[in-house]
């Protein structure tokens, strides 16, 4: 079974269009939350991946768009776009957001499925020292994970841990990086994210998990930014949100 993993799409329809069509044909599609905020197509981003995705959980900003919890703790610019993103989306589409379940939710007798931590849904794991309990208390072997946009991930495998950065070669072109995941060592992976990556690579990331030789490859692929820029600014949305996205941060 091949698994698309997708994390924090964040309303950007020209980057989740990107990564379906890299992807190709796949068995499932997990997706690990933070569908909608910051971008300018929130309702477009669901009507795709609601028919679509067999896995869904919940992140903070899908929380804070659909009214389940207030904007208090955002910055300025995500207050603003999650009260765009309010307004914005339908009402079928506003429910769907509010009957999304908290994580983690199972996905395979080995891996589930986390926004942020296995542990707590809005914890960071940036670094192995956020990673080391998480390792050990979760209830599979691997987790996946996002809410950080960073691709990568930690694994424990026997006395060994280990940070797990795919290196690439440039930032121009579609590539991938694989990784072994055999039975009893344990991950946490994070497949970075679709729609507003934030590890200095402006391309859309994205990870498929291939269960039968227990491998998980790591992608980025470029797509249509500008496309994606002139949506936020005809939105009206704050510029900084359409900036960062051809700089990845
Ligand atoms: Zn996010």
């Amino acid at each position: 079974m091949r698994a698309l993993v997708i994390s924090d799409i964040h309303g950007n329809l020209q980057a989740l269009e990107a990564v379906l069509a890299a992807a190709g044909t796949v068995d499932q599609v997990w997706n690990l939350g933070d569908t909608v905020g910051y971008g300018a197509n929130p309702n477009e981003v669901i009507d795709i991946i609601r028919p679509l995705a067999a896995v869904n959980v919940r992140g903070n900003h899908d929380r804070v768009c659909c009214g389940l919890t207030s904007s208090q703790g955002f910055n300025p610019v995500a207050a603003e776009a999650a009260t765009w993103t309010h307004a914005t989306l339908t009402p079928e589409n506003l429910q769907w957001l509010r009957d999304m379940p908290k994580g983690p939710v199972p996905a395979t007798e080995r891996a589930m499925c986390a926004h942020g931590s296995p542990l707590h849904e809005d914890h960071y794991i940036v670094s192995m020292r956020d990673a080391w309990t998480p390792l050990q208390r979760m209830q599979t072997e691997i987790t996946f994970f996002g809410h950080t946009h960073v691709q990568g991930g930690f694994s424990q495998r026997d006395a060994e841990w280990e940070e797990e950065r795919p290196q690439y070669e440039e930032q121009e072109t579609a590539e991938e990086v694989t990784i072994d995941v055999p039975e009893g060592t344990r991950h946490l992976i994070n497949p970075g994210s679709v729609g507003q990556p934030r590890d200095s690579d402006w391309r859309a990331a994205f990870a498929i998990y291939d269960d039968g030789v227990e491998q998980i490859t790591f992608y980025r692929i470029p797509y249509d930014v500008a496309a994606a820029q002139a949506a936020i600014r005809a939105a009206k949305l704050p510029e900084r949100l359409a900036g960062r996205l051809a700089v990845g941060r």
